[in-house]
């Protein structure tokens, strides 16, 4: 069975402004004590899940992953060969910050294995940066990047984030092209949310900042998309664009609802058995070891999806991806088909130009990408 695997370093030099993400500043958790529970729990997972397994991909996401010394990285890597059979050819992703990264720390990255780099770039612009709390600067994104090459990262993918409050469409545009003039493999595009609870979500609370409106940063998303396209970089999901070949493996499998598992602290998982069971490891660092050193594995919530819960993840997951659903698969899955649960939604959505059909396949048109999440609703 081909399971794909997930790392969570929840560990950050400071917490940025915008972060809801499960990872603290001020852990007294080192990371060499952290890696031990992780592969203390990759070696119990393994005992309970019997069968083959092979891994195709290896994540390791954050938090701050590029705060960890390689060492604990190819201690990681090895556990994955050895007891989930992580492939020969594994796409092996660490999520890196910018400001992190020496060329020491880089080498020894690619020599544990680590073959793709995610940086979490975000702005080229410094007071962007600053107003979002990010501790590196646009400068050292540059150097990073040439650095990651240096050291024999070809394949590189840069996060941005739009739709920053008051931010102008010309000023999303100078990101775009700053971006694009590095030549990533992958570029991945996110609207600013203000999640309750973080300094934003306060100035909010206080008048002191207004989110910019739902159409403006629609307009962002199209903007990304055409200039995107013109550099040559092919969308694949709503927020998604590689240039050929270099999709992210790993990430498609979320929304493919392929089978994966994932480590450490806050970490999810999910398993075909049934119509899908899904659960979380407890978020914090400490209880998190805690549990591993009593000898119990760490699950903090664990749910076993019902069969409506299962379709309306089929379309809204599928949905995101440029490919779209397959609605013979569907079929196949729910024993019905898609209009027959929906009755009326499909015929509304591609009659209204959002979502068209080509054989079995429903997609999103380009019209629909940059307001998807206001259609995946008609599917819950
Ligand atoms: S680096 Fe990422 S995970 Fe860490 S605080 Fe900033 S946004 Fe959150």
């Amino acid at each position: 069975m081909q399971t794909f695997l997930y790392v969570h370093i929840p560990f950050c030099l400071r917490k940025c402004r915008y972060c809801d993400f499960n990872s603290v500043d001020d852990s007294h958790v080192t990371p060499a004590e952290y890696i031990d529970g992780v592969v203390k729990e990759m070696g119990l997972r393994a005992d309970r899940l019997a069968g083959h397994m092979s891994a195709p991909t290896l994540y390791f996401g954050g938090g701050t992953p590029s705060l960890l010394e390689p060492a604990l990285v190819a201690r990681v890597i090895d556990a994955a060969a050895r007891l989930f059979g992580l492939e020969p050819d594994a796409e092996i992703t660490l999520e890196a910050n910018p400001g992190t990264l020496t060329a020491e720390l880089l080498r020894g990255y690619r020599t544990a294995g680590v073959n793709r780099l995610s940086l979490g770039v975000q702005s080229f612009d410094d007071g962007q940066l600053q107003f979002l709390g990010r501790v590196h600067t646009a400068a050292q994104t540059r150097d990073a990047l040439a650095r990651a090459r240096s050291a024999g990262f070809a394949n590189i993918g840069i996060d941005l984030i739009h739709s920053l409050p008051g931010e102008s469409l010309a000023r999303w545009r100078s990101d775009l092209a700053a971006a694009v003039a590095l030549r990533p493999a992958h570029i991945s595009v996110y609207g600013l949310t203000i999640e309750e609870g973080t300094p934003l979500a306060a100035l909010e609370e206080a008048g002191k900042l207004e989110p910019l409106s739902g159409d403006a940063s629609a307009e962002m998303i199209r903007e990304a998309m055409e200039r995107l396209a013109g550099a040559g970089y092919g969308q694949y999901e709503i927020a998604n664009f590689a240039r050929p070949g270099c999709r992210s493996r790993h990430n498609q499998a979320y929304w493919r609802r392929a089978p994966y598992l994932g480590f450490g602290a806050g970490a999810h998982s999910f398993l075909r058995e049934g119509y899908g069971v899904r659960w979380c490891n407890a978020a914090d660092p400490s209880g998190y070891l805690a549990s591993l050193a009593g000898g119990s594995l760490p699950d903090d919530e664990r749910q076993a999806l019902s069969r409506e819960d299962a379709r309306a993840e089929f379309m809204f997951l599928g949905l995101r991806m440029c490919d779209g659903v397959d609605t013979d698969a569907f079929r196949a899955e729910f024993g019905e088909p898609v209009e027959m649960v929906w009755p009326g939604t499909v015929e509304l959505l591609v009659t209204a130009g959002l979502l068209e059909r080509k054989g079995s396949v429903l997609r999103l048109t380009p019209r629909a990408l940059p307001v998807a999440n206001q259609l995946f609703v008609r599917f819950l």
